[in-house]
């Protein structure tokens, strides 16, 4: 039997899945492995979608070898135009310099591609004991804008200033998606997370984006939480929550705290939704370098990212085999990765993963 608590992981709004025969046109979907742990956990979900028979073709784009005028950055033209033509693809992490050198390439794709939400559930998976067992959040993070819009500078020797941006347009529109997401997916209630008593002018702007498109769903209910009440909240009892919205940086911490709650940065997905249609699905977690290259990467996150790719494109039949076979092989807990406490290296617990397809 399924093991997935939470059929709502990006599951589509319409039951109908889609049916291919082995004579159907495979779909093509974009695929960047990245850096640090992203190449050998690519390696495993390519794997897994080969015996699942999942018909997928990869188009793949190594980045990171010269920087490309057009997009200022070292991720190049032809790998956005990629994306932008087959609409759905998946991506491993993407290292930044810290403090100094080029713009950030996960910057880059979300500004370029337009890739306005970034969805990440976070649900407690049956059989890995922690703290919570009850835990089924979904966050939704404004991905374009507020501090992560780039535009920082020198004021004078010693100051130094950073600026955030909050829009109307891009606030409703992420609020929109996250009521409707919240609709179409069966979920009671949407909070807005917010730091609008100190942030008065961006984050007030975000509030009254979000009440404004609450009116429009009288069936979910609303509320605003501060952010650092919102921590506490989460830390003592995650079940309080439902769907978060909120803005860009508060939606990247807020998620790692999320994934903490349930077994850390190797088990959450993401999925980054962009105009046109477009999803680009990654995991949570960065390119790992303390790890990196010795085949001690725990794969899950960015495999429940393909899945919700899968899902994305209503190929639901083979998102549960897939997501059942790796839920169980945690379960199971003969082959567990070392962040989740076992001994078992990136392709050992791969291929567990494929015994249980
Ligand atoms: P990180 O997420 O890479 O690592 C944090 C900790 O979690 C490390 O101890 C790491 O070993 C562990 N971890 C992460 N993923 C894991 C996995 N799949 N299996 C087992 N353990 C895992 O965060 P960081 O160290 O702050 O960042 C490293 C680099 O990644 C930086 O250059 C940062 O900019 C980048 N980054 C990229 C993305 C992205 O591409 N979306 C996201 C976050 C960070």
């Amino acid at each position: 039997g399924a093991v997935n608590p939470s059929p709502t992981l990006l599951s589509s709004s319409s039951p109908a899945a889609r049916v291919f025969s082995s004579t159907s046109t495979p779909i093509t979907a974009t695929l960047f492995p990245g850096d640090g742990i992203g190449p050998e956990i690519a390696e495993s979900v390519k794997q897994i979608f080969r015996e699942a028979e999942v018909p997928i073709e990869w188009e793949e784009h190594y980045v990171g070898e010269q920087i490309d005028p057009r997009t200022q950055s070292f991720l190049t033209w032809e790998s956005l135009e990629s994306v932008r033509r087959n609409k759905v693809g998946l991506k491993g992490p993407m290292a930044t310099p810290i403090g100094k050198g080029h713009r950030s390439l996960n910057l880059t794709l979300r500004k370029e591609l337009n890739l306005y939400a970034n969805v990440r559930p976070c649900y407690s998976l049956p059989g890995y004991k922690t703290r919570y067992d009850d835990v089924d959040l979904i966050t939704i993070r404004e991905n374009t804008e507020g501090e992560y819009s780039g535009l920082e500078h020198q004021v004078v020797r010693g100051v130094v200033e950073s600026l955030k941006i909050i829009t109307r347009q891009a606030s409703l529109r992420v609020a929109e998606y996250a009521f409707h997401y919240a609709k179409a997916h069966g979920r009671e209630r949407v909070s807005a997370i917010h730091k609008a008593n100190i942030m008065q002018k961006t984050d007030g702007l975000f509030l009254k984006c979000c009440r404004e498109v609450a009116e429009k769903y009288p069936d979910i209910k609303y509320e605003e939480v501060v952010i650092d009440n919102c921590c506490m909240m989460l830390v003592k009892n995650p079940a309080l929550f439902d769907v978060l919205v909120m803005p860009n940086l508060y939606g990247d911490i807020i998620s790692d705290l999320c994934a903490g709650l349930i077994g850390g940065l190797g088990l959450t997905p993401s999925c980054n939704i962009g105009e046109g249609g477009i999803a680009l699905a990654e995991a949570v977690h960065g390119s790992a370098p303390d790890i990196a290259g010795k085949n001690l990467a725990n794969p899950t996150a960015l495999l429940l990212s393909a899945v919700t790719m899968l899902r994305h494109l209503e190929l639901h039949d083979k998102a549960d085999r897939i997501q059942d076979a790796i839920l169980k092989t945690i379960a199971e807990g003969k082959y567990r990765t070392a962040d989740l406490g076992g001994k078992s290296t990136t392709t050992d617990f791969t291929q567990a993963i494929c015994d249980h397809l």
